[in-house]
């Protein structure tokens, strides 16, 4: 028998959107909990600088922004689970949300969980990753300092991870299935103009060898199907992000890309549960847009309480 109360809102995920919705919320007297998921903060967490979120005049630390918005979040005593949700229930009211210890039952849901990177989907891939086959250029970079690394795609991800990595490899090769990048202009600039950069068009990677470590991939080019080998210390996979949207199951609508689908807003195709961030968002994609959506969730939700039937 499960006693504990209903709550008015639960937000799930703890990166710039569920935080700025649980700030909102507690102001709001909603009195929040936000299941965090056990790496709490987001992809901010795996981020050094940020020069773009507004009244940081000298910039600040992802994880530093993401620590004092959740100190923020905990002065106005919104109450935190730092688990996963692992399955919910929208089929009755209230909603119920399972995490890794606990059912919870809401009245309101934010959902905030953003997105994850993508991978190839090689064999040889899963096999080294974290021995030299990365997604994240912030993370572990600096275990390629002065090594020779791939970035693979050809979006605004894959410039920036190039860019980063420019600073502290030897070399760094961009490797994009076509002859064309789908990044803004003036990231692309500003990477050609690094003089360690070196561009690979029309090329896949087929296969990541090495013995404990990777230590070369095999390549195809897309035009001619003629296969290379390259020797190589890190591979970083830049290919883009999939939303984390797994423990929905079939409980919401989802667009053709797994985003959640939006419905006027921040609402859903289920009536008292919201939206924020890149979960929903896969064009923008910044901080602030993510912060500024969940402030928008939380009026949603609290206009949505207010017309509840009592
Ligand atoms: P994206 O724009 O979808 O680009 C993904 C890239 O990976 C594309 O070049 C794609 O090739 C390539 N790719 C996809 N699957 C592949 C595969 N299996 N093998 C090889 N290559 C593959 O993703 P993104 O770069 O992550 O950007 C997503 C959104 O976030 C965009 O709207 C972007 O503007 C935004 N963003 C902005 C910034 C910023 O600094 N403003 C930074 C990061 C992201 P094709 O081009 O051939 O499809």
């Amino acid at each position: 028998m499960d006693n504990s109360p209903v709550e008015k809102l639960i937000i799930v995920g703890s990166g710039p959107a569920g935080l700025t919705a649980a700030i909102y919320a507690a102001r709001g007297n909603l009195k929040p909990v936000v299941v965090s998921g056990r790496e709490m903060g987001g992809q901010l967490m795996l981020t050094t600088d940020v020069d773009d979120f507004p009244g940081f005049d000298s910039g600040i630390q992802g994880p530093e922004l993401m620590e004092r918005m959740r100190k923020q979040a905990e002065r106005f005593e919104v109450r935190f689970i730092d688990e996963n949700v692992q399955s919910v229930d929208f089929s009755k009211k209230p909603f119920v949300i399972q995490s890794e210890s606990r059912r919870l039952t809401t009245e309101s849901l934010i959902i905030a969980t953003g997105a994850s990177a993508i991978w190839l989907g090689l064999e040889s891939e899963k096999k080294f990753m974290g021995r030299g086959v990365s997604s994240c250029a912030v993370c572990d970079g600096f275990f390629f300092k002065d090594k020779n690394i791939i970035v693979v795609g050809g979006g605004d991800t894959a410039m920036r991870e190039a860019q980063y990595l420019s600073k502290l490899c030897k070399s760094v090769t961009v490797v994009h299935r076509r002859d064309t990048f789908r990044a803004q202009s003036a990231l692309v600039e500003l990477v050609k103009s690094k003089p360690n950069v070196k561009f690979m068009w029309n090329a896949t990677i087929e296969e990541f060898m090495g013995q404990d470590k990777l230590e070369k991939v095999r390549l195809k080019n897309t035009q001619d199907g003629k296969v290379t080998e390259m020797s190589i210390d890190g591979v970083f996979v830049a290919i883009g992000h999939k939303p984390n949207t797994d423990f929905l199951k079939d409980q919401l609508e989802l667009d053709q890309k797994g985003y959640i689908a939006l419905h006027d807003e921040t609402k859903t195709s289920v009536e008292g549960v919201f939206v924020a961030g890149d979960v929903a968002d896969y064009h923008y994609r910044q901080a602030v847009t993510a912060a500024g959506m969940g402030c928008k969730a939380t009026f949603d939700a609290e206009e949505y309480l207010e017309n509840l039937i009592p």
